[in-house]
């Protein structure tokens, strides 16, 4: 167990001497109480803690692994560059306090270039091929779309029109698997269809999990402390991990939603079954991506270009080349192949990546690996997943899933009607959370933030038939 939090030390000469890192290591027992637990450090853990803080209240966020950032993860030692081995971008630049507080906390913020490419065998697509595959984005959106305001709920891929032609694939590829982790015939049109577009793709220089770790360095936290079991009830919680535990007043509980139904933690008294139904209806989707750094740019392409392929199967992906003017590329595999192909393991997946590029690109792509690596979240004991998606039929669970339980406040991007799948969300999520859980303890009333609220994010109405934003190959969701 790790603790770190200089308000939980008392002012120690070593502390203040340790390098910026080293703090982070320093142990000290864990508080045996505070006025509201956070369970998890990734966007929403945090995001909540902040707020707590900001509300002059004892906040402990207890973590299960050795890192600040859950989803939001950086590896900065293996490449040239830093390697978002989780989420990449950020979005609604107008709307979104991370970017503020990105670029307050002294980090590179830019937004994605706007430059894509289709490829079509070995060639790009046409400038009318192009134009034909954002008309057949336009008409599957449109058709979910019009699905959403039917009687029943329905699985996205039951209403694409029938003749997308060649473009049927590549439809479903960036509308399900690519934006959501999830297949189409997986995911309800009103959850599809009630995501706030996504526009504007913004990236942080030093990585999203770096900008996560940063904005929770000030946070009271406990690293490698998986929580056990969570005692509760309307009055109080108390919340067991290896390293002792910890009574509060409320508990905001951000695990994944896969981690919520896997029974990883125990509660007692049970959570409610209309709980658990919920997270069940919102499990997690499957998007890994698979690292290359290629020496020599084999692929003749441009920094930070997007490439997708005309496909007809699922066996495909979604290439981020060059990255940062590197020589590493991200090829992203997601929905039920990417979930196939990932529990074949890392070596499986780096032998996809080389076959897909070399069929794409040319055979000068194997030899010109000169490091590679890929992520597998379904394996990530402590996810089980990449995103939340909706099973048809699901999409009233989202708010289910944001009812308070007791003291307990969950959150996450799960619990988001409109954000759900992004860092945004899970954000968003984490600050409403704390607002319940300080009204709860009586840090707030009713109609008092406890700081100024961040700008409502409401969902922009959507042009009949223009196709999310996100869902077009220049503005990148993942
Ligand atoms: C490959 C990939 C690409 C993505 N790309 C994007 C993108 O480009 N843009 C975007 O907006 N979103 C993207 N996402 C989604 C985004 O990462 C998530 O929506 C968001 O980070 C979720 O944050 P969270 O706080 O809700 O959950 P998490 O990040 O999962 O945080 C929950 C935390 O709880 C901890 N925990 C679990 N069990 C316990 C326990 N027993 N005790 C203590 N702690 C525990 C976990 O370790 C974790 O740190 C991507 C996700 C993946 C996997």
């Amino acid at each position: 167990m790790t603790m770190t939090r200089r308000g939980f030390l008392s002012a120690s000469a070593a502390f203040a001497a340790a390098p910026a890192l080293c703090a982070r290591a320093w142990a000290a027992p864990l508080p045996r109480e505070a006025d509201i637990v956070v369970i998890g450090a990734g966007a929403a853990g945090i995001a909540a803690a902040r707020r707590i803080m900001a509300a002059n209240r004892r906040v402990i966020v207890v973590e299960a692994e050795g890192q600040i950032g859950g989803r939001c993860l950086t590896d900065t030692a293996t490449f040239e560059v830093p390697f978002d081995r989780g989420a990449r971008w950020m979005h609604n630049p107008d709307s979104n306090p991370m970017i503020r507080l990105a670029r307050n906390a002294g980090l590179d913020i830019s937004a994605a270039p706007p430059g894509q490419n289709i490829r079509i065998g070995r060639r790009n697509a046409r400038p009318g091929e192009t134009e034909e595959f954002l008309a057949a984005l336009l008409r599957a959106n449109h058709a979910i779309d019009d699905a959403s305001r039917g009687r029943a709920d329905v699985p996205c891929a039951s209403v694409l029109p029938k003749d997308l032609g060649d473009w049927a694939g590549t439809a479903e590829f960036m509308l399900g698997a690519n934006a959501t982790g999830k297949d189409l015939k997986d995911i309800s049109v009103i959850d599809k269809a009630r995501a706030q577009e996504r526009n504007v793709a913004i990236a942080c220089r030093q990585g999203l999990g770096t900008l996560i770790a940063k904005l929770g360095e000030q946070v009271p936290l406990s690293l490698s402390t998986p929580v056990s079991r969570i005692a509760w009830s309307a009055r109080d919680v108390t919340v067991e991990t290896p390293a002792g535990k910890i009574a509060a007043r409320a508990a905001i509980i951000t695990v994944s939603s896969n981690v919520l139904t896997a029974g990883n933690i125990k509660f007692t008294p049970d959570i409610p079954k209309r709980q658990l139904d919920a997270a069940a209806r919102l499990s997690l989707g499957s998007y890994d991506r698979i690292a290359l750094q290629l020496a020599g740019n084999p692929l003749g392409l441009s920094r930070d270009d997007v490439v997708i392929e005309q496909s007809n199967s699922p066996r495909t992906a979604l290439l981020f080349a060059n990255m940062g003017s590197s020589s590493l590329c991200s090829i992203d595999v997601a929905g039920s192949f990417g979930r196939d192909l990932s529990s074949q393991g890392e070596p499986a997946m780096i032998a996809f990546a080389v076959e897909w590029l070399t069929k794409l690109f040319g055979s000068e792509v194997a030899s010109a690996v000169e490091k590679s690596g890929a992520t597998r979240w379904n394996a990530a004991p402590f996810v089980l997943g990449a995103m939340s998606a909706a099973v048809p039929g699901g999409q009233p669970s989202r708010k289910v899933l944001s009812e308070p339980i007791g003291c307990m406040f969950l959150a996450g991007e799960a619990t988001h009607e409109t954000l759900w799948g992004t860092v945004d969300g899970a954000w968003d999520s984490g600050e409403r959370a704390a607002e319940a859980a300080l009204r709860r303890v009586g840090a707030l009333r009713d109609a008092e933030p406890a700081v100024p609220p961040a700008p409502v994010r409401v969902p922009k109405q959507r042009r009949r038939g223009s196709p999310a934003k996100s869902a077009m190959p220049g503005a990148p969701i993942n």
